[in-house]
Protein backbone atom coordinates (compact mmCIF):
# COMPACT_ATOMS: atom_id res chain seq x y z
CA UNK A 1 0.00 0.00 0.00
CA UNK A 2 1.22 3.36 -1.17
CA UNK A 3 1.34 6.79 1.59
CA UNK A 4 -1.54 8.03 -0.84
CA UNK A 5 -3.74 4.71 -0.43
CA UNK A 6 -2.86 4.65 2.86
CA UNK A 7 -4.48 8.27 3.67
CA UNK A 8 -7.43 7.50 1.20
CA UNK A 9 -8.32 4.31 3.28
CA UNK A 10 -8.28 6.57 6.90
CA UNK A 11 -9.96 8.99 5.28
CA UNK A 12 -12.55 6.35 4.11
CA UNK A 13 -12.51 4.62 7.91
CA UNK A 14 -12.90 8.21 9.21
CA UNK A 15 -16.47 8.64 7.46
CA UNK A 16 -17.47 5.31 8.58
CA UNK A 17 -16.69 6.47 12.34
CA UNK A 18 -18.57 9.60 11.64
CA UNK A 19 -21.76 7.84 9.94
CA UNK A 20 -21.85 4.99 12.87
CA UNK A 21 -24.31 5.13 15.69
CA UNK A 22 -23.15 2.13 17.65
CA UNK A 23 -19.67 1.16 17.61
CA UNK A 24 -17.75 -1.72 19.50
CA UNK A 25 -14.38 -1.78 19.37
CA UNK A 26 -12.30 -5.00 20.07
CA UNK A 27 -8.53 -4.81 21.26
CA UNK A 28 -5.56 -6.89 21.30
CA UNK A 29 -1.79 -7.21 22.57
CA UNK A 30 -0.88 -4.75 19.34
CA UNK A 31 -2.58 -1.72 21.12
CA UNK A 32 -0.25 -2.26 24.25
CA UNK A 33 3.06 -2.63 22.74
CA UNK A 34 3.72 0.89 22.56
CA UNK A 35 3.12 0.81 26.50
CA UNK A 36 6.13 -1.27 26.38
CA UNK A 37 3.91 -5.22 26.74
CA UNK A 38 5.40 -7.19 23.77
CA UNK A 39 2.73 -8.84 22.14
CA UNK A 40 2.63 -12.57 21.79
CA UNK A 41 2.39 -13.24 17.43
CA UNK A 42 4.12 -9.85 16.20
CA UNK A 43 7.38 -9.52 14.94
CA UNK A 44 9.07 -8.95 18.18
CA UNK A 45 5.95 -11.05 20.15
CA UNK A 46 6.79 -13.89 23.13
CA UNK A 47 6.22 -16.35 21.10
CA UNK A 48 7.80 -15.33 18.00
CA UNK A 49 11.11 -15.51 19.89
CA UNK A 50 10.45 -18.30 21.72
CA UNK A 51 7.82 -20.77 20.42
CA UNK A 52 8.47 -23.06 23.10
CA UNK A 53 7.25 -20.45 25.81
CA UNK A 54 3.51 -21.40 24.52
CA UNK A 55 3.50 -24.56 26.07
CA UNK A 56 4.10 -23.41 29.76
CA UNK A 57 0.98 -21.26 29.61
CA UNK A 58 -2.07 -24.36 29.50
CA UNK A 59 -3.98 -24.79 32.30
CA UNK A 60 -3.22 -28.40 32.61
CA UNK A 61 0.60 -27.69 32.51
CA UNK A 62 0.14 -25.21 35.02
CA UNK A 63 -2.05 -27.57 37.39
CA UNK A 64 0.18 -30.87 36.74
CA UNK A 65 4.03 -28.45 37.43
CA UNK A 66 4.88 -27.12 40.58
CA UNK A 67 7.66 -26.12 38.65
CA UNK A 68 5.71 -24.78 35.75
CA UNK A 69 3.77 -22.52 38.43
CA UNK A 70 7.22 -21.52 40.26
CA UNK A 71 8.16 -20.43 36.62
CA UNK A 72 4.80 -18.57 36.14
CA UNK A 73 5.13 -16.59 39.48
CA UNK A 74 8.73 -15.77 38.68
CA UNK A 75 7.23 -14.45 35.41
CA UNK A 76 3.87 -12.23 36.69
CA UNK A 77 6.54 -10.61 39.41
CA UNK A 78 8.35 -9.58 36.25
CA UNK A 79 5.79 -8.99 34.25
CA UNK A 80 5.92 -5.47 32.22
CA UNK A 81 2.32 -4.41 33.49
CA UNK A 82 3.42 -3.24 36.18
CA UNK A 83 5.32 -0.49 35.01
CA UNK A 84 3.29 0.11 31.60
CA UNK A 85 1.41 3.31 31.39
CA UNK A 86 -1.73 3.75 28.61
CA UNK A 87 -0.46 4.92 25.22
CA UNK A 88 -2.07 7.51 22.53
CA UNK A 89 -3.90 4.62 21.30
CA UNK A 90 -6.04 3.67 24.61
CA UNK A 91 -6.50 7.67 25.07
CA UNK A 92 -7.66 7.85 21.45
CA UNK A 93 -10.40 5.17 22.46
CA UNK A 94 -11.57 6.74 25.57
CA UNK A 95 -12.16 9.75 23.23
CA UNK A 96 -14.57 7.66 20.88
CA UNK A 97 -16.37 6.61 24.66
CA UNK A 98 -16.93 10.89 25.06
CA UNK A 99 -19.04 10.75 21.34
CA UNK A 100 -21.37 8.80 22.99
CA UNK A 101 -20.93 5.85 20.31
CA UNK A 102 -18.53 3.84 22.16
CA UNK A 103 -21.08 1.03 23.51
CA UNK A 104 -18.57 -1.20 24.52
CA UNK A 105 -14.72 -2.28 24.63
CA UNK A 106 -13.79 -5.72 24.17
CA UNK A 107 -10.45 -6.06 24.98
CA UNK A 108 -8.07 -9.41 25.10
CA UNK A 109 -5.73 -7.40 26.45
CA UNK A 110 -5.51 -8.62 31.04
CA UNK A 111 -3.32 -5.41 31.69
CA UNK A 112 -6.24 -2.87 32.41
CA UNK A 113 -4.59 -0.18 30.37
CA UNK A 114 -7.95 1.01 29.10
CA UNK A 115 -9.13 1.51 32.40
CA UNK A 116 -5.90 3.21 33.01
CA UNK A 117 -6.65 5.33 30.34
CA UNK A 118 -9.89 6.54 31.54
CA UNK A 119 -12.57 4.04 29.45
CA UNK A 120 -14.87 3.28 31.73
CA UNK A 121 -15.13 0.24 33.98
CA UNK A 122 -18.75 -0.30 32.42
CA UNK A 123 -18.07 -0.93 28.62
CA UNK A 124 -14.79 -2.67 28.98
CA UNK A 125 -15.44 -6.28 28.57
CA UNK A 126 -11.86 -8.34 29.51
CA UNK A 127 -12.45 -11.76 28.10
CA UNK A 128 -9.28 -13.19 29.15
CA UNK A 129 -9.51 -11.32 32.39
CA UNK A 130 -6.71 -9.60 34.38
CA UNK A 131 -3.34 -9.81 35.47
CA UNK A 132 -4.04 -7.51 38.04
CA UNK A 133 -6.15 -10.27 40.14
CA UNK A 134 -5.67 -14.00 41.50
CA UNK A 135 -8.19 -16.72 41.38
CA UNK A 136 -7.75 -19.97 43.43
CA UNK A 137 -8.18 -22.78 41.06
CA UNK A 138 -10.54 -24.64 43.94
CA UNK A 139 -12.57 -22.42 45.71
CA UNK A 140 -12.62 -18.97 43.24
CA UNK A 141 -11.33 -16.49 46.01
CA UNK A 142 -9.94 -13.83 44.43
CA UNK A 143 -7.37 -10.95 46.06
CA UNK A 144 -5.23 -8.34 44.13
CA UNK A 145 -2.04 -9.31 42.83
CA UNK A 146 0.03 -7.98 44.56
CA UNK A 147 -0.67 -9.17 48.13
CA UNK A 148 -0.02 -12.86 46.77
CA UNK A 149 3.47 -11.22 44.66
CA UNK A 150 4.45 -10.12 48.08
CA UNK A 151 4.29 -13.63 49.47
CA UNK A 152 6.37 -14.94 46.12
CA UNK A 153 8.96 -11.94 46.82
CA UNK A 154 8.92 -12.82 50.71
CA UNK A 155 9.62 -16.68 49.40
CA UNK A 156 6.81 -18.48 49.02
CA UNK A 157 7.70 -20.12 45.07
CA UNK A 158 4.54 -21.61 44.87
CA UNK A 159 1.78 -20.05 46.91
CA UNK A 160 -1.29 -21.76 48.18
CA UNK A 161 -4.88 -20.10 48.63
CA UNK A 162 -5.02 -18.78 52.24
CA UNK A 163 -8.53 -19.75 52.54
CA UNK A 164 -8.77 -23.36 51.08
CA UNK A 165 -4.64 -24.33 50.38
CA UNK A 166 -5.71 -24.40 46.50
CA UNK A 167 -3.53 -23.39 43.58
CA UNK A 168 -4.15 -20.02 43.18
CA UNK A 169 -3.32 -18.40 39.43
CA UNK A 170 -3.93 -15.05 37.84
CA UNK A 171 -7.13 -14.27 36.91
CA UNK A 172 -6.77 -14.68 33.48
CA UNK A 173 -7.62 -17.06 31.05
CA UNK A 174 -4.94 -20.19 29.66
CA UNK A 175 -4.70 -22.00 26.97
CA UNK A 176 -7.46 -24.82 27.93
CA UNK A 177 -9.49 -23.09 30.07
CA UNK A 178 -13.03 -21.76 29.25
CA UNK A 179 -13.92 -18.19 28.66
CA UNK A 180 -16.61 -16.62 31.47
CA UNK A 181 -20.07 -17.86 29.65
CA UNK A 182 -21.49 -14.48 30.81
CA UNK A 183 -18.42 -12.41 29.40
CA UNK A 184 -18.28 -13.92 26.29
CA UNK A 185 -22.22 -13.87 26.07
CA UNK A 186 -22.57 -9.85 26.94
CA UNK A 187 -19.31 -9.81 24.17
CA UNK A 188 -21.27 -11.91 21.57
CA UNK A 189 -25.09 -9.36 21.79
CA UNK A 190 -22.54 -6.22 21.34
CA UNK A 191 -20.99 -7.81 18.51
CA UNK A 192 -24.60 -8.84 17.07
CA UNK A 193 -25.75 -5.07 17.83
CA UNK A 194 -23.46 -2.55 16.54
CA UNK A 195 -23.17 -1.14 13.46
CA UNK A 196 -19.51 -1.10 13.50
CA UNK A 197 -17.20 -3.04 14.58
CA UNK A 198 -13.48 -1.97 15.09
CA UNK A 199 -10.40 -4.37 15.46
CA UNK A 200 -7.31 -3.15 16.95
CA UNK A 201 -3.75 -4.73 17.55
CA UNK A 202 -5.01 -8.09 17.10
CA UNK A 203 -3.87 -11.25 15.04
CA UNK A 204 -7.21 -12.14 15.32
CA UNK A 205 -6.25 -15.86 15.31
CA UNK A 206 -7.37 -17.16 19.23
CA UNK A 207 -10.91 -18.06 19.56
CA UNK A 208 -14.10 -17.64 20.29
CA UNK A 209 -12.66 -13.29 21.07
CA UNK A 210 -11.43 -13.41 16.87
CA UNK A 211 -14.87 -14.76 15.95
CA UNK A 212 -16.22 -11.59 17.34
CA UNK A 213 -15.61 -10.05 13.75
CA UNK A 214 -17.57 -12.68 12.07
CA UNK A 215 -20.55 -12.22 14.48
CA UNK A 216 -20.86 -8.37 13.55
CA UNK A 217 -20.35 -8.57 10.20
CA UNK A 218 -22.69 -11.45 9.56
CA UNK A 219 -25.05 -9.09 11.32
CA UNK A 220 -24.56 -6.05 8.95
CA UNK A 221 -22.08 -4.24 11.12
CA UNK A 222 -19.02 -2.82 8.57
CA UNK A 223 -15.78 -3.59 10.13
CA UNK A 224 -12.39 -1.56 10.44
CA UNK A 225 -9.16 -3.40 11.20
CA UNK A 226 -6.08 -1.61 12.17
CA UNK A 227 -3.58 -4.08 12.51
CA UNK A 228 0.41 -4.10 11.10
CA UNK A 229 0.01 -7.46 9.98
CA UNK A 230 -2.56 -9.16 7.94
CA UNK A 231 -5.24 -10.90 9.78
CA UNK A 232 -7.36 -14.15 8.85
CA UNK A 233 -10.57 -11.35 8.67
CA UNK A 234 -9.19 -8.77 6.33
CA UNK A 235 -11.50 -9.81 3.78
CA UNK A 236 -14.47 -8.71 6.02
CA UNK A 237 -12.79 -5.20 6.67
CA UNK A 238 -14.14 -2.17 4.89
CA UNK A 239 -10.93 -0.57 5.43
CA UNK A 240 -8.20 -2.10 6.74
CA UNK A 241 -5.15 0.36 8.06
CA UNK A 242 -1.60 -0.72 8.93
CA UNK A 243 0.27 1.82 10.94
CA UNK A 244 1.15 1.63 14.42
CA UNK A 245 -1.70 2.25 16.49
CA UNK A 246 -0.56 4.95 18.49
CA UNK A 247 -0.48 7.09 15.55
CA UNK A 248 -3.68 5.41 13.59
CA UNK A 249 -6.09 5.52 16.53
CA UNK A 250 -5.73 9.62 17.48
CA UNK A 251 -5.54 10.36 13.97
CA UNK A 252 -8.82 7.99 12.99
CA UNK A 253 -10.73 8.91 16.25
P1 LIG B 1 -1.32 -11.26 19.12
O1 LIG B 1 0.06 -11.20 19.75
O2 LIG B 1 -1.77 -12.53 18.56
O3 LIG B 1 -1.39 -10.16 17.94
C1 LIG B 1 -1.02 -8.83 18.12
C2 LIG B 1 -1.09 -8.16 16.77
O4 LIG B 1 -0.85 -6.77 16.95
C3 LIG B 1 -0.02 -8.66 15.78
O5 LIG B 1 -0.65 -9.07 14.58
C4 LIG B 1 0.89 -7.44 15.56
O6 LIG B 1 1.32 -7.32 14.23
C5 LIG B 1 -0.02 -6.28 15.93
N1 LIG B 1 0.70 -5.14 16.50
C6 LIG B 1 1.62 -5.15 17.49
N2 LIG B 1 1.99 -3.91 17.81
C7 LIG B 1 1.29 -3.07 16.99
C8 LIG B 1 1.23 -1.66 16.84
N3 LIG B 1 1.95 -0.85 17.62
N4 LIG B 1 0.42 -1.15 15.88
C9 LIG B 1 -0.33 -1.97 15.08
N5 LIG B 1 -0.33 -3.31 15.19
C10 LIG B 1 0.46 -3.85 16.14
O7 LIG B 1 -2.33 -10.65 20.16
P2 LIG B 1 -3.88 -10.97 20.39
O8 LIG B 1 -4.58 -11.09 19.09
O9 LIG B 1 -4.34 -10.01 21.41
O10 LIG B 1 -3.88 -12.43 21.05
C11 LIG B 1 -2.93 -12.76 22.03
C12 LIG B 1 -3.44 -13.19 23.39
O11 LIG B 1 -2.44 -12.78 24.28
C13 LIG B 1 -4.66 -12.53 23.88
O12 LIG B 1 -5.45 -13.56 24.29
C14 LIG B 1 -4.25 -11.70 25.11
O13 LIG B 1 -5.03 -12.11 26.20
C15 LIG B 1 -2.86 -12.10 25.43
N6 LIG B 1 -1.86 -11.01 25.63
C16 LIG B 1 -2.19 -9.87 26.30
C17 LIG B 1 -1.25 -8.86 26.47
C18 LIG B 1 -1.66 -7.61 27.20
O14 LIG B 1 -2.55 -7.65 28.04
N7 LIG B 1 -1.07 -6.45 26.87
C19 LIG B 1 0.05 -9.02 25.98
C20 LIG B 1 0.38 -10.23 25.33
C21 LIG B 1 -0.60 -11.20 25.16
Amino acid sequence: MTDADETAALQRARELIAEAERIVALTGAGISTESGIPDFRGPQGVWTRNPSAQKLVTIQSYLASAEVRRAAWQERLRHPAWQARPNAAHRALVELERTGKLAALITQNIDELHQQAGSSADIVVELHGTIHQTVCLQCSDRRPMRETLARVESGEMDPPCRLCGGILKSATISFGQALDPQVLARAQSAAESCDLLLAAGTSLSVHPAAGLVGIAADAGAKVIICNAEPTPYDHLAAEVLRGPLGTVLPSLL
